[in-house]
């Protein structure tokens, strides 16, 4: 028997999650965040199917930007982490690429890259570092930033200035209005200063959290990524959980079962012991595939329409699962971990994580299926 270990990914759901964000957000446009491989569910895929809705996508990374180019991407590309070297600018500006310019070491690159050689104009984010301390200029030195950018001839007078939130899945916390206050003060002092009059300065803040549950951060840029992938977005259940729908589905199938004794133990380091005579199934994903090796006596997967609890160590390519209390489990049943009927969300806090870990950790070894009506599927 093939291994059924696959992560089955639903485009509509992709679609509908993109939709919500434009529907949650009305005023704003919506930049699609595929970083990291699209959170584990195929950057080319997922942005093939997006491009006719979106004006633009957003990856972390320059090589992730150049591997969307290389698959036929056309939409304009914004780089998060922004360009390191001359050659990165040259070929950002010659292939519709924005670039995030967050430290001083980035403005010496543009104002190093004789940037007139190049045909198009270059449209800079700025990032600003309005409370998360990890990326951006020090409010105080945005201006400055600006008036050395100003000098280039190729870059773009429409500037975003760009933050991000530190706490937007706690959305009450004091924290999100501090940062969105320095966030707009800085806006403010720009529009009135007298060197800078040459740029047009437009806004982007919320995240997913954010453009759900927090409309004063909307602005003409919103940068959505875990919701387009249906993960649950806050740290304790909300209203919008129920609107997003999850994209991927990651299953596995049971490779064999068996019957235990009371006292027998299962797994490396007998960790799980059976207080009562038991029926194990072994499942085909482990550790290696990105099931969560924290998990251990500690999750749920789904298995013949009902709730399993994971037993004993997750291994690197199997997992144990106690299924005494399922009638007729056999070889090859089909085995959720997570998706329809277990949200990433759940596991990944049985393992001390967050959904976004687990969905970029499915590993290369897990063939993504793509499909476009998986409600259908799941039915049977
Ligand atoms: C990853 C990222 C996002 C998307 O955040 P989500 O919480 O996944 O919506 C937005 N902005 C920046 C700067 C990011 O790095």
């Amino acid at each position: 028997m093939s291994r059924l270990t696959k992560a089955i990914i639903d485009l509509d759901a992709i679609v509908h999650n993109f939709k919500l964000a434009q529907k949650w957000s009305n005023r704003s446009d919506n930049i699609a965040v595929i970083k990291a491989n699209a959170y584990g569910h195929g950057a080319k895929e997922i942005a093939l199917k997006l491009e006719p809705l979106v004006k633009a996508f957003a990856v972390a990374i320059f090589e992730e930007a150049v591997s969307l180019r290389k698959a036929g991407i056309s939409k304009p590309i914004l780089i998060l982490q922004g360009v390191n070297s001359v050659e990165e600018v040259a070929y950002a500006a010659t292939n519709n690429c924005w670039l995030m310019v967050h430290h001083q070491a980035q403005v010496d690159i543009l104002v190093d890259a004789e940037l007139t050689r190049f045909h198009d104009k270059i449209r800079l984010w700025l990032k600003i570092d309005s409370g998360m301390h990890r990326l951006g200029f020090n409010p105080e030195d945005v201006a400055s930033t600006l008036e050395q950018l100003s000098s280039s001839a190729a870059i773009d007078k429409e500037v975003v200035l760009c933050s991000h939130f530190s706490h937007a899945s706690d959305i009450p916390h004091p924290q999100n209005q501090k940062q969105l206050k320095i966030f707009n003060a800085v806006f403010a002092k720009l529009k009135q200063n007298s060197q800078l009059t040459d740029f047009n300065f437009i806004r982007s803040l919320a995240n997913s959290p954010a453009i759900a549950a927090l409309p004063d951060s909307h602005y003409e840029w919103n940068r959505p990524g875990i919701m387009l992938y249906g993960a649950s977005l806050f740290d304790v259940p909300h209203v919008t959980d129920k609107d997003l729908k999850p994209a991927m589905h990651f299953i596995s199938s049971v490779i064999s079962l068996r019957k235990i004794k009371p006292g027998q133990s299962v797994g490396y380091g007998g960790k799980w012991v059976a207080q009562r005579e038991s029926s194990i199934a072994t499942v085909a994903v482990g550790y290696a595939d990105g099931y969560p090796r924290q998990v251990y006596n500690n999750s749920e997967v789904f298995i013949r329409g009902r709730r399993a609890p994971v037993i004993g160590t997750v291994s690197m390519d199997m997992i144990t699962v106690d299924v005494t209390d399922i009638a007729r489990v056999s070889i090859g049943d089909a085995v959720e971990l997570w998706g329809k009927n277990i949200p990433v969300n759940i596991v990944a806090k049985q393992a001390g994580t967050i959904g976004y870990d687990l969905l970029t950790g499915v590993s290369p070894r897990v063939p993504r299926d793509y499909t476009s009506n998986y409600s259908k599927i799941a039915g049977r």
